[in-house]
């Protein structure tokens, strides 16, 4: 005979107060008081640098994220607020002379862009590839690089409730509008994806989408239900607020409405993927960020959690093993290790891939399967994501074993590849390829693609 099991309602077992959303920028510097007590310097030297890259923090990532006994060392501390070193010497000091002098902030501005143009805000050829097309006219707002997969960037979605100091979307928080791309427009979203049966996922990144009001969010997605867009299996949203802004899911205004909106999606048969950046472990130490986690995964929608790995961050086999664990300790997927990319103060934070992928291999050995779905290090780069597989020796030659995880021509996926070691390189186009050969195997065909779209 069967037996009928209820399960216990799942009673959230803490209560959690609704809390306003307090955020700092460069000009409120002054009034965030946990600085207060740091030397002079470092004072100014956050304001130099943050008259250049963008600066926002809010104060529950400064008051429960931060251990500010660790401080400068503190991983969280390091991921929000600026440091001298991630400008390069000629760039601080030509900067920091303005502030010296008490320039006006027109002056300092005009300075601060001269010095972002020389930081490649644009890398791995966003702007000038992946721009699909909807009626012979460009769409804003959506990339559509690799076939199963559409970016959207709703404009509404285009900051963050604090931002890293690495970013490297920096450049649409500057304020430059050349570099802004995105777009308010559900319907030509929706119709680009009704032309596109090929694809399957659908992923609303940013900035942070986690950003928009729920009700934004319910225009965007909300029609992907109707019979014309079966084929988006998956809507995967990409967000860090489980880090700086769990309130979000728990007990902000619509909270409520955006964990309904997520049930409706996975009850209607589509898979909803939040796919969560995150670098540290400390980042998952608080009681909100489990509930936010808890309710998210109570609607049926699965978590994955990706990120790169950043000097002064997370350049730590322990601290990676500990995340992962941690992740799956919480029901969440580990999904991708990435290597930080070319942009930005990326001197600061570039870690040589030879020790990236050594991190991630120390790691890898420190968990357990379940933990291992987290695939890296990888580099987001204008052919693909690449990802170094090993380091190994073939007849004498020392080399990085290296494959696709996703490419532009989707062939080149999981064909093994091999480069010349190196003990410095931090990016692909820093890898020359092995065994004497005079290119990649991919690189003919990647040139003609880009003169093809201009
Ligand atoms: C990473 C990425 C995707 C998604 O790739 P998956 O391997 O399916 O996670 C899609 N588009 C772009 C441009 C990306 O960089
Ligand atoms: S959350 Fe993502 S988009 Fe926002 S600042 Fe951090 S890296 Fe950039």
């Amino acid at each position: 005979m069967n037996s009928i099991v209820t399960f216990p309602n799942r009673i959230p077992v803490k209560e959690f107060e609704e809390r306003r959303f307090k955020v700092y920028t460069d000009r409120q510097l002054d009034k965030i008081e946990a600085i207060q007590n740091l030397p002079e310097d470092t004072l100014f030297e956050m304001k130099v640098v943050a008259s250049v890259l963008p600066f926002r923090v809010n104060e529950y990532v400064i008051n429960e994220l931060i251990n500010w006994d660790q401080v400068p060392n503190d991983p969280i501390y390091q991921l929000v607020f600026p440091q001298k070193a991630m400008l390069k010497e000629e760039h601080y000091e030509r900067v920091a002379q303005l502030h010296r002098e008490g320039a006006d902030k027109k002056e300092i501005q005009t300075i601060a862009k001269e010095v972002r143009d020389e930081l490649n805000p644009h890398p791995a050829g966003q702007m000038e590839m992946n721009m699909p097309e909807l009626d012979g006219e460009v769409l804003d707002g959506v990339q559509h690089k690799y076939r199963e997969t559409v970016l959207f960037f709703p404009s509404q979605g285009q900051t963050c409730h604090s931002y890293c100091t690495f970013c490297f979307r920096w450049a649409q928080f500057v304020g430059d509008k050349d570099l802004k791309m995105a777009s308010t427009d559900a319907g030509k979203l929706h119709g680009y994806l009704a032309e596109h049966p090929e694809v399957t996922d659908l992923l609303v990144t940013g900035g942070d989408p986690m950003i928009m009001k729920t009700k934004n969010l319910v225009q965007y997605l909300e029609p992907l239900l109707d019979p014309e867009y079966d084929h988006i299996q998956t809507i995967r949203i990409g967000t860090k607020a489980l880090t700086f802004w769990p309130y979000r899911f728990v007990t902000d205004k619509d909270a409520d409405e955006l964990i309904e909106l997520f049930a409706k999606l996975v009850d209607a048969g589509k898979h909803v993927a939040i796919m969560a950046h995150y670098n540290h472990w400390q980042e998952i130490t608080t009681d909100i960020a489990e509930e936010a986690i808890r309710r998210i995964r109570a609607t049926g929608a699965e978590i994955r959690a990706q990120g790169p790995l950043i000097k002064h961050v997370n350049d730590d086999t322990d601290a990676w093993a500990r995340l992962w664990k941690k992740e799956v300790q919480l029901g969440i997927i580990p999904y991708y290790m990435f290597v930080e990319r070319d942009t930005g103060a990326k001197n600061y934070f570039e870690v040589p891939l030879a020790e990236a992928f050594n991190i991630y291999r120390e790691a890898i050995k420190k968990v357990s399967g379940l933990a291992r779905t987290a695939r890296g290090p990888s580099m987001s780069a204008g052919p693909g994501k690449v990802e170094i597989q090993g380091i190994t020796e073939v007849q004498g030659e020392k080399v990085f074993v290296l494959r696709f995880l996703q490419g532009r021509n989707p062939d080149w996926v999981q064909r093994p590849f091999f480069a010349k070691y190196s003990e410095t390189a931090t990016w692909l186009h820093e890898l020359e390829p092995a065994f004497g050969e005079e290119k990649f195997f991919f690189e003919d065909e990647y040139e003609a693609m880009k003169k093809g779209n201009g």
